[in-house]
């Protein structure tokens, strides 16, 4: 199988548990904790031209316990600093809703990928979610992707109770981050650097 011809692939991540500290329900700038290694994760992607696109539930907003614009400085936070890293991220996606609103944004639901998959070009038979919950394995499914489940965050307590098996299990975003570099080459998918 083939990268459709002018397609992207992309990694669909996760925030809170997998690039950052799941602090509950974060939303203050200065309270954001990368996780060890997360950046130069990042980067490796960066540098096979995989594309790299955050996909977050905040139904935070939702719930009233904060605003569109706290999730924003959050998200500009981390941009900053994975950048002060030398690593990037492409875009961001998030849901606002409550669980209750039946939207088609919160994960397990693929509309945050499918948006960005219209927006970038994504071929998303090469692509992949990488998270710390069962909603982010069960998004892959949904979304045609590979998931991969991480064991920061809340991951090593979703690990016993997911519906559908991860393509893997890492310990973190850079095992993660190999691996799926590691798989999109043994998939014979052509990657410019991954070397
Ligand atoms: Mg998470
Ligand atoms: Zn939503």
């Amino acid at each position: 199988m083939r990268v459709k011809a002018g397609s992207n692939i992309a990694v669909f991540l996760d925030r809170d548990g997998t690039i950052n500290e799941d602090t509950g329900y974060l939303h203050e700038p200065e309270e954001l904790v990368i996780i060890n290694g997360a950046a130069e994760a990042i980067r490796r992607l960066n540098a096979a031209s995989v594309m790299v696109v955050v996909v977050s539930n905040q139904s935070g907003v939702g719930r009233g316990f904060f605003t569109d614009s706290d999730v924003e400085a959050v998200n500009k936070r981390l941009i900053d600093v994975i950048k002060a890293d030398g690593a990037k991220v492409d875009a961001i996606y998030y849901c606002n809703h409550h669980p209750d609103e039946d939207c088609e944004c919160r994960k397990p639901s693929p509309g945050m990928i499918m948006k960005a998959s219209a927006e970038h070009g994504i071929d998303l038979n090469f692509s992949y979610v990488v998270g710390d919950k069962g909603s982010d394995i069960e998004l892959a499914f949904n979304a045609g992707a590979k998931g991969v489940l991480v064991l920061t965050g809340k991951g090593k307590g979703e690990l016993q109770k997911l519906k559908r098996p991860a393509g893997f299990v890492a310990e973190d975003l850079t095992g993660a981050v190999l691996w799926i570099l590691d798989d999109l080459k043994r998939r014979g998918a052509s990657l410019p650097n991954s070397g």
